[in-house]
């Protein structure tokens, strides 16, 4: 008989149908007559309880069904007379697909995270995860939902990349040539003409470069795929392999800019709310009781605009009252997490979305504004967080542009194609990057980042 995905079958009222279930044996319980066995397949947090009645079964299959192990169960489904669930099945027949070791890591309720990272091959068959994995796949589907209606296209930047011009000590090289027998030339330098480019070439730490290409031919592309950083930072907010959405627009200013950050952010938690119900009652009970309630108030409040001067203003009155930060405060500084966390949580109580930085912190093509010391550089701050979302105008003056790549002594040899996009026919244009993981932190009040990507990659950890 086909089978019948759990999710499918709990909304079905028809009793007295014969189906046929298969899943993994999430707990068994066992009276003197009946067997109880919880039952899920993946498809959704709930499980659907198999009542198997002792005088029907052997007692060396029965033996068989421990947690872990993997069923496929006919019978028929029936109105339960238990509470906490409105069906179950009334098995027939029992079919063990796979026993489980006795070993199996994922056995016991409330294991810490830690050791479920430690055993992360398995991790993903536990409530949690499970969750946290089915969310995932719905983001990702609010995300291309958004920009498809919206008139972007999905375009694809390169993983491998030449450029150097951005965060180029963060990069990691990607290379055929034999470590073991590397030949400095005389000036100490590497020759890469013979490696499999014939030039250095690293894992891109962003598709923005190319996506600016994109969005100057097409109107407006997004891309969304992976991002390599060899920051060599443990935080729970960074992973070395990250996924990147990347949108880039023809014809906007930083009004529009900001408008479109905060559209797409609250259309994606929206969704989540609207697609994932019962994947966030569970997270909300039992990891962050918050959650639900964050997650609404974000698609109902208007974000805060707030420019960076009067931002480190607000820091700097927060200091002199007495606020204790572990990082000083100046115009001029880069904002550490403490100081975003401190506006978004205590100052607004809401997102922000901060404008406006000293051009030293921020990256070179940003838009530079009259006042000659400030970009039209974004970044959006989210409680929990810190920044979620970080974009800008781009400087679609050649001479400028120029100006900024010769202050910062960028080396600019290989981007010839990037400043072509200034010559030929320039754009006012803008965009902003997303960290998937990011917003997957926030949807599902998961703390560490490890924790919302199937098998993260950070310093000194690449398993499974
Ligand atoms: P941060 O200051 O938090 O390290 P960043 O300024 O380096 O971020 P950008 O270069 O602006 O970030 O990248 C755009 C977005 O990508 C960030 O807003 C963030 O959401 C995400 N991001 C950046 N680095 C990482 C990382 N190592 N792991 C996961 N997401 C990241
Ligand atoms: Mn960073």
């Amino acid at each position: 008989m086909e089978r019948t995905k759990i999710v499918d079958l709990l909304r079905r009222t028809d009793f007295g149908a014969a189906v046929t279930v298969k899943g993994w044996v999430r707990t068994r319980r066992d009276s003197k007559a009946v067997h109880f066995i919880a039952l899920n397949d993946g498809s959704t947090i709930r499980n659907i309880q198999i009542v198997a009645d002792a005088e029907k079964f052997d007692e060396s299959l029965l033996k068989l069904i421990t947690t872990g192990a993997c069923l496929s169960v006919e019978g028929t489904l029936v109105e339960s007379q238990g509470a906490g669930q409105a069906s179950e099945i009334q098995a027939t027949s029992i079919d063990v697909l796979g026993t489980c070791a006795p070993d199996y890591p994922m056995q016991k309720k409330g294991q810490s995270f830690e050791f479920m990272r430690q055993h992360g091959h398995m991790r993903l068959r536990t409530n949690t995860f499970g969750a946290v994995m089915r969310i995932r796949h719905h983001m990702a589907m609010a995300i291309h939902t958004y920009f498809h209606e919206h008139g972007y296209f999905y375009f694809h930047t390169p993983l491998i990349t030449a450029s150097d011009a951005e965060g180029a000590g963060q990069m990691f090289q990607v290379t055929t040539k034999d470590l073991a027998n590397l030949r400095p030339g005389e000036d100490g330098k590497i020759d890469y003409s013979d490696d499999f480019f014939g030039k250095q070439t690293s894992l891109t730490v962003s598709g923005q470069l190319e996506g600016e290409l994109g969005a100057t031919a097409l109107g407006a592309i997004y891309t969304f795929g992976p991002t390599f950083r060899a920051e060599n930072s443990n935080t729970p907010r960074h992973l070395a392999e990250f996924w990147m959405i990347e949108p880039e627009v023809a014809f906007i200013d930083l009004n529009d800019l900001m408008d479109i950050e905060e559209d797409f952010i609250k259309y994606c938690v929206n969704w989540a709310l609207e697609h994932c119900q019962d994947d966030l009652e569970f997270l909300n009970k039992m990891i962050d009781k918050t959650l639900l309630a964050r997650l609404q108030s974000v698609v109902g409040t208007e974000f805060i605009r707030l420019d960076y001067t009067e931002g480190i203003r607000i820091l700097e009155e927060a200091v002199a009252a007495g606020q204790k930060f572990e990082f000083p405060v100046s115009w001029g500084m880069d904002l550490a997490s403490e100081h975003e966390r401190y506006l978004v949580e205590q100052h607004f109580k809401r997102p922000v979305i901060m404008s406006g930085y000293p051009k030293e912190i921020k990256a070179f093509y940003m838009k530079l504004n009259p006042d000659g010391k400030t970009v039209q550089g974004t970044d959006v701050l989210f409680p929990q967080i810190g920044e979620i979302i970080g974009g800008s105008v781009r400087e679609e003056s050649y001479e400028k542009l120029m100006e900024q790549i010769e202050e910062r002594h960028i080396p600019m040899k290989d981007m010839w194609w990037y400043l072509d996009t200034r010559r030929f026919g320039t754009c006012p244009h803008g965009g902003f990057g997303l960290g998937f993981e990011r917003l997957m932190l926030f949807v599902t009040g998961m703390q560490n980042i490890r924790d919302v990507i199937p098998f993260p990659r950070t310093p000194k950890s690449a398993e499974f």
